[in-house]
């Protein structure tokens, strides 16, 4: 049996994926990696709290990071490195 022991951070990261409808790349709609492949992708423009950061200092699931979550949308971690580096351009509409 495995020893290892999920802690707060991956616990409440489970949670926030749940929230934004599960585990589902908003580009390339993969839904079978490990929960730390996924990231929150800002698409809004309003100055945004890092996820994150907002994560690692909660611990649990409130009003303030369900909010800002709500700008952002589920992507794998290969899509968002695309995202960041400009090969893959995500448009409000078409996600
Ligand atoms: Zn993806």
């Amino acid at each position: 049996m495995s020893q290892y022991k999920r802690n707060n951070y991956e616990i409440l990261k489970e949670q926030a994926l749940e929230f934004l409808g599960g585990k589902d790349c908003c580009v390339c709609h993969n839904n079978y990696l490990p929960i730390c492949c996924y990231d929150f992708h800002h698409y809004k423009n309003a100055k945004e709290e890092n996820i994150s950061g907002m994560m690692q200092r909660k611990n649990k699931l409130d009003e303030e990071l369900k909010q800002e979550l709500l700008k952002c949308k589920v992507i794998c971690s290969n899509c968002h490195r695309q995202v960041t580096s400009r090969i893959i351009v995500i448009r409000n509409d078409n996600i």
